[in-house]
């Protein structure tokens, strides 16, 4: 037993719900982070309760994935999905939520890890409630990212001072990659502390196929040519970037060419209007034969998805860490992604894939044409990527050195130990 055994942690996650399938809804990177960091902190031996948005009557209110590790569902708002730009106004009661479930539980958390900026604000009226230490992972930063769309959000100046607020009042704040360390420095605040730790992957799940058996497995022939993306279905994403590039690759009429748009949910939902809209720009350049778009692809399913692509495109605009770009490395597939962000960092280029410019439709083109040609060095980039997510990004990995971080806050000073208060309704 270490001096870590059983110590309490509440991560806190308002709008990515960690027990929701991935695959599934709005859920993206950081219900998958949420749920294997809080799942991986367990077998290091801490108690970690995962807090989220109920959103439908009928979720359950707590989600048992291991002995020490759950989901556990309040409410705030009315239980249906809310975008997430609409839920600011929902946190007080969140907050008051999680004070009750403390209080019906005889649990005080000393220690809470938020995740998003509005997850960021509960944890900062906890902290000023009760004296809880807090960590925070910012999953997107508004100053990044309003530089990159067309319409800001209304809650866009909320948003703002509330990311700033926190970067200065946090015990610490987790950077995954040394670029969001600088843009929370020039955009954000020059105050407050902040550690490096990325995101992880998991190693035994993605890389358990090679690619033949996988493209036998999804009908795909060994002699395709497969152009892959998985994520979501948001602007930011720059999927028209990955399908003008490929109408524009030397292999737009090579007879296995395959273009694969994995993700998204069907018509109709959130994300709709932007899957609708590629399907106008795949239509529009004639490619539907060669595009498929299976819809979201379940983590059982990916890595076959991912072992079978030539190549894995990661076109955003702007990308804080990426997951996407790992996985595929982790699955032997060499990555081209965009020059920004995490994948500056995670990407190696020449090495274990290759960068271009977000939206520069030509250099994409350029940089999937090159691994295309060249089996074997698309073969040795992969096997370089592999390496790479082995020894930088496995879950126990970024699990130990959380959990290393957690301990020295929890020492640094003696935890204040106030009784939880109720908020008024
Ligand atoms: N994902 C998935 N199925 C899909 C699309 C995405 O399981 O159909 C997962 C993907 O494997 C990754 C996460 O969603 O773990 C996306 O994370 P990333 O950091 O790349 O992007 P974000 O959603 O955070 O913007």
């Amino acid at each position: 037993m270490n001096s870590t055994t059983k110590q309490r942690i509440a991560l806190i996650s308002v709008h990515g719900d960690p027990a929701i399938e991935i695959g599934k809804e709005e859920a993206g990177g950081q219900n998958v982070y949420v749920r294997n960091v809080g799942e991986a902190l367990a077998r290091l031996g801490w108690q970690v309760d995962m807090f989220t948005r109920k959103v439908s009557a009928q979720q359950q209110t707590i989600v048992q994935h291991s002995p020490n590790c759950r989901t556990i569902r309040l409410q705030a708002g009315s239980l249906e999905y809310i975008p997430r730009d609409n839920l600011f106004g929902n946190l007080p009661e969140f907050v008051k939520n999680f004070l009750a479930f403390q209080k019906e539980n005889n649990i005080t958390y000393p220690l809470i890890h938020t995740n998003y900026w509005l997850s960021s604000w509960v944890g900062m009226q906890l902290k000023k409630i009760q004296g809880s230490k807090q960590v925070h992972t910012y999953h997107s930063l508004g100053a990044v990212k309003y530089n990159t769309v067309k319409t800001i959000p209304l809650i866009a100046s909320t948003r703002l001072a509330v990311e700033k607020e926190v970067l200065e009042t946090a015990e610490r704040i987790v950077a995954t990659s040394p670029q969001e360390k600088e843009h929370m420095r020039s955009l954000v605040s020059t105050k407050g502390h902040i550690d490096i730790i990325p995101c992880g992957t998991d190693v035994q799940q993605f890389g358990c196929i090679d690619r033949q058996a996988a493209r036998k497995q999804l009908g795909f022939g060994s002699e395709d040519k497969i152009v892959l993306y998985v994520g979501r279905f948001d602007p930011r994403k720059g999927i028209e970037t990955l399908v003008r590039a490929v109408a524009r690759s030397q292999f737009r009429n090579h007879p296995n060419i395959k273009l694969i748009i994995g993700g998204g949910s069907v018509p109709g939902q959130s994300d709709g209007l932007e899957r609708e809209r590629i399907e106008e720009i795949i239509a529009e350049l004639g490619m539907q034969d060669i595009t498929t778009l299976p819809g979201r692809l379940s983590q059982e399913i990916l890595p076959s998805y991912y072992a079978a692509a030539d190549v894995c495109v990661v076109p955003s605009h702007y990308e804080p860490f990426g997951l996407v770009a790992i996985e595929a490395m982790a699955s032997y597939t060499p990555v081209v992604a965009s020059n920004v962000g995490g994948l500056q960092f995670t990407v190696i280029p020449e090495e274990t894939g290759l960068l271009a410019p977000p939206q520069d439709v030509d250099a994409f083109a350029n940089a999937i044409d090159r691994i295309l040609n060249n089996p074997q060095w698309r073969d040795k980039l992969g096997q370089n990527g592999r390496k790479r997510v082995e020894s930088k990004f496995s879950w126990d990995g970024v699990a130990t050195q959380l959990a290393d971080l957690y301990t020295e806050i929890l020492h640094s000073t003696a935890v204040e130990e106030k009784q939880p208060l109720l908020l008024s309704s």
